[in-house]
């Protein structure tokens, strides 16, 4: 095991989360997938990556670099980390491939703070 800066979701609800992203994949498996088909990562355009379209990385799948893809199951919400994140059900994660999860994890965190932001101005402006 190498270190992993992901949330570590327990591994009944990462199957569920896999299994879910296995059965939704698009385009449906085909006669190129082997055996049973892999989770295809669930960003649907958060990374802002990949123009509108959902991101096509599978678990397992053959990178040039950086070894294999392995989806991680973590938040929709990327902005919720922590002990906050293991205890949501699998219908609130999504299974993510590393870069959608980096690139996504930056955006939410980004918009997060700019609300924070719009919320100080508020409050200055009121006073
Ligand atoms: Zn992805
Ligand atoms: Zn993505």
């Amino acid at each position: 095991m190498s270190a992993c800066p992901l949330p570590i979701i327990g591994a009944a609800i990462w199957s569920a989360v896999m299994d879910r992203a296995s059965q939704s994949r698009e385009p449906a498996p085909g006669s190129v997938f082997d055996g049973a088909p892999a989770a295809q990562c669930e960003c649907s355009w958060q990374c802002g990556k990949h123009a509108g379209a959902r991101c096509t990385h599978t678990h397992g799948e053959y990178r040039k670099k950086g070894g294999p893809i392995r989806l991680a199951a973590a938040p929709a919400d990327l902005t919720i980390e922590g002990t906050a994140a293991m205890r949501l059900p699998a219908a609130q994660l999504l299974a993510w491939c590393p870069p959608c999860h980096t690139a996504a994890g930056k955006a939410a965190r980004r918009e997060a703070s700019a609300a924070a932001a719009d919320v100080l101005i508020s409050a200055e402006t009121l006073f």
